[in-house]
């Protein structure tokens, strides 16, 4: 029996978790739930599965979350200290699946407990990525990747001959304007961008497939989590999103993993591993779906794959910057403030006005990402005016 904690519990991946840790009650107990401010969502996952604790993150919600919660005995808790309070509590199992960089404290919180931690929510990573390896190394703990394509690429990389490896090759949709020229994207609305051909998923991160942002961060969260060189990581458009990735060997062998568009294939994996457990979809159909095609991505139309590979070969503060300013460019695309364009626009105009030292510690990257923070709206408000 392994304990699990789900950081972001009622979000998208949150929600697959749970799905997969009910599945096996004999296998998994919740030891906490977290979530920003849906406080309905949390209490009902909480109650089913007898979490000893409930958090939202946003205090304001702490009362109704109290009143959700009554005579069950499930222990309650608000704010931002109190989920990484929470992630302090030594389960077994930590889900990171917060969205955004307001999961990196509380991810390394997990990771300090040098048990565990699965991570889907890769802005951490990216921002921070020297400060999370670090604390992981320090900590011993373990550190799963639940991305699908870090999660295909970790199930076919030999951790033992990293020098064996010739390329990684991550996988891109392309997302809903893959085929949409320029022009055609600049009037998109936010239902178009949150309407991802292949996958469900929370409204930033669809937005950031839309955007191919996503493959951007996926570049830099494979830089930190697997020892190759940055130009060994390749993305490639594959449209049907069955190879979630690839790894290629010296000898010419590629291995790729391969699976339904289903955030529980890899989170299981996670879960599981280095065991394996059952999921519940369908084994793939690969005569039904007939044929695999693969495409180069096109830069031009997605800017947000060429700043991701800049920031990445420039180091330092630059994915941090990226990471920040994209966060609230998509924030306020969301909100219809600006246009979808205008997203990618504003994490390069970011990047230009901002160029600070590289950050050391902790302090710094969050020094760096709430400084861009303001950059970007100050951008914003340029476009809203
Ligand atoms: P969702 O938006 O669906 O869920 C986000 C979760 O984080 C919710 O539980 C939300 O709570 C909580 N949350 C939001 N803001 C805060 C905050 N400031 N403090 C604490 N908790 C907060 O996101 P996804 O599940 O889609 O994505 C989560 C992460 O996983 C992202 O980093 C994403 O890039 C990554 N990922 C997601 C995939 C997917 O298929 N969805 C695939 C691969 C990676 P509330 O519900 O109360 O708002």
């Amino acid at each position: 029996m392994k304990t699990v904690t789900i950081l972001g519990a009622t979000g998208s991946v949150g929600r697959s978790t749970l799905d997969l840790v009910e599945r096996e009650p004999d296998a998994f107990q919740v030891l906490a739930l977290t979530a920003h401010r849906d406080v309905t969502k949390l209490a009902e996952a909480a109650i089913r599965t007898k979490a000893k604790r409930a958090v939202v993150a946003d205090e304001a919600c702490l009362d109704a979350l109290r009143s959700a919660l009554a005579g069950t005995g499930i222990e309650t808790a608000g704010g931002e200290q109190a989920v990484r309070d929470t992630a302090d509590l030594g389960a077994d199992l930590t889900m990171g699946a917060i969205v955004g960089c307001a999961g990196l404290e509380p991810v390394l919180a997990a990771i300090e407990q040098g048990r565990t931690v699965i991570i889907a929510n890769k802005e951490p990573l990216v921002s921070a990525g020297e400060v999370v390896l670090a604390a992981a190394a320090r900590s011993g703990a373990t550190l799963l990747p639940a991305d699908s394509e870090h999660n295909a690429i970790f199930q076919c990389f030999d951790v033992a001959r990293p020098g064996r490896v010739r390329r990684i090759i991550l996988t891109a949709s392309g997302g809903p304007f893959r085929d949409w020229s320029l022009d055609q994207m600049r009037g998109v609305s936010v239902e178009q961008a949150v309407a991802h051909p292949n996958w469900s998923m929370g409204a930033k991160i669809s937005v950031d497939s839309a955007t191919m942002m996503n493959k951007g961060l996926e570049l830099i969260e494979a830089a930190r989590l697997f020892p190759v060189p940055h130009d060994a990581i390749e993305i490639i458009l594959h449209r049907q999103s069955v190879i979630h990735s690839m790894v290629e060997y010296v000898d010419g062998s590629t291995l790729a993993q391969l699976g339904p568009p289903d955030m529980r294939v890899p989170i299981a994996s996670c879960l599981a591993w280095p065991d394996r457990m059952a999921t519940p979809m369908a084994p793939l159909d690969l005569v039904r779906i007939g044929r695999l095609d693969f495409e180069a991505p096109d830069a031009v139309r997605f800017p947000a794959l060429r700043l991701a590979r800049e920031a990445l070969d420039a180091g330092g503060a630059r994915p941090a910057i990226l990471n920040a300013a994209n966060e609230i460019a998509v924030a306020a695309f969301l909100d219809r403030r600006i246009g979808f364009l205008e997203i990618a626009a504003i994490v390069e105009d970011t990047l230009i006005r901002y160029d600070p030292p590289a950050p050391g510690a902790l302090a710094d990257v969050l020094a760096v990402d709430a400084e861009a923070r303001v950059i970007a709206h100050e951008r914003v408000k340029d476009c809203v005016a």
